[in-house]
Order: C-alpha cells, then sequence, then structure tokens
C-alpha cells in the first residue's frame, strides 16, 4: 500500500453564518486565514508510478487562494471547507480508475484540525 500525504497552505477571507453553534461571535465578521490543508490517499496500486501528480493536488487548493470562500460555500467552516476540497480531490482521484481511501484536512489555525473523510472501501 501506498500512503501519499500532501500539505500545502492558502490564504483566504472568509466569514461565518450566525448560527445557534456559533459562539465566537466575531467569526461573522469579515476575516482571513492561513488555511493549511493537508490531503492523505492511500492506494493499493499505482497508475504511471504515481498516486497523483502533486500539481493536481496543488491546483485543486490554488484555486482557494486569495479568494472570498464565502463564494465558493454557504457557510465557509473548516468542515465544509475540507468536505468541499475532499470532493475537489475525490473527483480528480475517480478519473484515475484506481481504488483509495482519501482524507482531506483543514486547520484555520496551529490548534485545530478538522479531517473530512468517506468509507470508500
Ligand atoms: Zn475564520
Amino acid at each position: 500500500m501506498y500512503k501519499l500525504n500532501y500539505q500545502i497552505q492558502f490564504v483566504a477571507a472568509h466569514k461565518l453564518n450566525e448560527t445557534p453553534s456559533l459562539k465566537t461571535k466575531e467569526c461573522k465578521n469579515l476575516h482571513g486565514h492561513t488555511y493549511q490543508v493537508e490531503i492523505i490517499i492511500q492506494v493499493d496500486r499505482l497508475i504511471d508510478d504515481m498516486v497523483i501528480d502533486f500539481g493536481e493536488l496543488k491546483e485543486t487548493v490554488k484555486e482557494l487562494d486569495h479568494q472570498f470562500l464565502n463564494e465558493f460555500l454557504d457557510n465557509p467552516t473548516a468542515e465544509n471547507l475540507s468536505k468541499y476540497l475532499y470532493e475537489k480531490v475525490k473527483e480528480k482521484m475517480d478519473k484515475r480508475g484506481m481504488a483509495f481511501t482519501l482524507e482531506v484536512g483543514v486547520k484555520e489555525s496551529d490548534n485545530n484540525l478538522i479531517t473530512y473523510s468517506e468509507r470508500n472501501l
């Protein structure tokens, strides 16, 4: 089994919706983060000696660089962002036609990490 772990940062602005769960009220104001993204992919076999070109993963994440995330997601929490990126990477991996497991982690700061994955094996 091969395990790819790709880490990349991007900067972006967002504001969160005021929901009953939002206790840090200043998060509903426009602000920015240096997001840290971690993509973990496991496969049993390679295609062309690769899991996937790191450049494809970079391209996926960099679409969000210097963007206003509310234009991509209704409520761009780290949770929703990890699922959004999961789906984008999953699309690319599905096209490769190999079995894989995928996890996408998103950090808004050094103190928190949200990871999204699905059971797909
Ligand atoms: Zn924030």
